[in-house]
């Protein structure tokens, strides 16, 4: 039985933080907060096993970003519930135990995700608790992009001409004034959730370069936007900084989109600004994709490529791991990941397409490892885009397209200082041989130190037979179809 639901003024507000891990610009909280009730802000770590567990590295980031949350809603005398355990479960004792009438959430897009928040809203609705979910991850949510006729748009260039097409996105909203927290809710301890990596604990080179959090997202922006019209000329030197490196911070929700979108357009328009606008609209593409394709994490979209002849090697997967494929290049992007967390862009592009292409190995074993060493692992973005590399996507660079590593780094990164960054054993080559370190000379290599398969290994697979390999697979599955 439905029983109506309550309109006690003074019976608490659950707003539960997933991932919007924000204060400002947050439209559940600040109806929340307009209500006159006392707010209960509260974070789960689900473990019901019914979505996606999160990546190590993804771990680390949100045990930080919540440390943040927590201590920004104490700025304001409130406080963060932290729980573990079933989402139902926890809400339902909380609404027993504090009389609460009324669960805020942000709405997610993933399929396993939208299939909890609907589950749980359905049955909060039917013991008479108003349930209520609120936009906010993306300027638009993925119903609301279509084609003229109604259909999904599977490619990028008209899906942004029709997210584009007079977005306005309404202000951000300021933080709202938090009432103080109710004292009585029972409440784990961050250290409590154990989500920092520990076997091994590889995050050491992460603190350097990040600041998790509301405050540590907003300074990110605003420091990148004063050179946001440079953006177009330096978005692909990973030797430079020339990316706003928001993705994280996006991911976890601690900016909104909106918020980034205002801030940008308060600047002069410039073409750096236009692109930087386009690569959020990659974002808003991507999760259009997760939305219409919610098996884009495991099956093709391009249903042909269930049967491609992708390799078995985990010899050859462990190389690219470690950033030991013997291409500077590819090495050095790997070892970016592992040390920091984060790719740049370019590189992503480049050893994923190594990884698919010269090694014919599966995009699923590139998501997961991304998945599991990336701070920004995102559901959609990271699905999406290795589905993009590998040509099985929706939206695809043709199979044929097989990136040079040689090419790809000496155009990118023309001095070699990112290789010489990453992959330090073998930063005395010359610039000439830097992304070819076997076509340096036996004098040269001796002068810098280095013997190729033992300093540094020898490419793992040749690249005009690598490439040239999986012309012949792609052609094979031409042939099939
Ligand atoms: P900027 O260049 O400053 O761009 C601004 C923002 O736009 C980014 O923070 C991001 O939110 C969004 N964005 C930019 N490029 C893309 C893109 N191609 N697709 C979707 N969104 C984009 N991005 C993730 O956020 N999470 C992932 O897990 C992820 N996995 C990827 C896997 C592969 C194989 C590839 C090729 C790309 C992946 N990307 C992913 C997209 C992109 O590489 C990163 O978003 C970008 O490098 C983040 O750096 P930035 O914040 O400095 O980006």
């Amino acid at each position: 039985m439905s029983l109506p639901i309550s309109a006690d003024p003074n019976a608490p507000i659950i707003v539960w933080f997933r991932q919007d891990l924000r204060l400002s610009d947050h439209e559940a909280l600040t109806a929340a907060c307009e209500s006159d009730s006392p707010v209960i802000p509260l974070y789960v770590w689900d473990i019901s096993g019914k979505s996606r567990e999160l990546g190590s590295a993804s771990r680390w980031w949100l045990h930080h970003s919540l440390a943040a949350l927590s201590k920004d809603l104490d700025g304001h005398g409130s406080r963060l519930v932290i729980k573990r355990g079933e989402p139902l479960a926890i809400l339902r004792d909380i609404i027993k135990e504090t009389g609460a009438r009324s669960v805020f959430w942000s709405r997610r897009y993933d399929a396993a995700e939208r299939d909890i928040d609907a589950t749980i809203k359905s049955a909060l609705k039917d013991e008479g608790i108003n349930a209520k979910s609120f936009a906010g991850h993306l300027l638009r949510e993925p119903w609301t992009v279509r084609s003229k006729s109604d259909t999904p748009l599977k490619v990028f260039t008209p899906f942004w001409r029709a997210h584009s097409a007079n977005l306005e996105p309404g202000d951000p909203l300021p933080v709202p004034k938090i009432p103080a927290a109710m004292t009585n809710v029972q409440s784990l301890t961050l250290d409590d959730l154990d989500l920092l990596p520990r076997k091994p604990d590889w995050s050491a080179g992460f603190t350097p370069v990040w600041a998790p959090g509301e405050a540590g997202a907003r300074e990110r922006l605003n420091q990148f936007l004063e050179n946001v019209h440079a953006y177009g000329d330096l978005r692909n030197r990973p030797d430079i900084e020339g990316t706003s490196r928001l993705s994280p911070h996006l991911r976890f929700g601690e900016i909104s989109p909106r918020q980034v979108w205002h801030a940008a357009m308060k600047h002069p328009q410039s073409e750096g600004r236009r692109v930087f606008l386009s690569e959020i609209g990659w974002r808003e593409f991507s999760y259009n994709l997760l939305f219409y394709n919610p098996d884009i994490g495991r099956e093709n979209i391009q249903e042909k490529f269930d049967a491609f002849p992708w390799r078995e090697d985990n010899a050859a997967l462990k190389a690219w791991q470690r950033g030991e494929t013997g291409y500077p290049i590819v090495d050095a992007g790997m070892r970016q990941l592992w040390q920091t967390g984060w790719m740049h862009n370019r590189l992503r592009m480049i050893v994923g397409s190594f990884l698919v292409k010269h090694l014919l190995l599966d995009w699923r074993a590139g998501e997961s490892w991304f998945w599991d060493t990336l701070v920004d692992a995102d559901p959609a973005s990271n699905t999406a885009s290795w589905q993009w590399i590998a040509g099985t996507g929706a939206d695809a660079a043709p199979y044929f397209r097989v990136f040079n590593p040689m090419t790809q780094g000496e155009k990118f990164d023309p001095n070699g200082e990112f290789v010489r960054r990453y992959c330090p054993e073998i930063s005395d080559i010359p610039v000439k041989t830097i992304h070819k370190p076997w076509e340096s000379g036996p004098l040269s290599l001796r002068q810098a130190n280095i013997t190729l398969g033992e300093t540094y290994p020898n490419p793992i697979v040749d690249h005009a037979f690598g490439r040239q390999r999986a012309l012949d697979a792609f052609q094979s599955l031409k042939k099939a179809s």
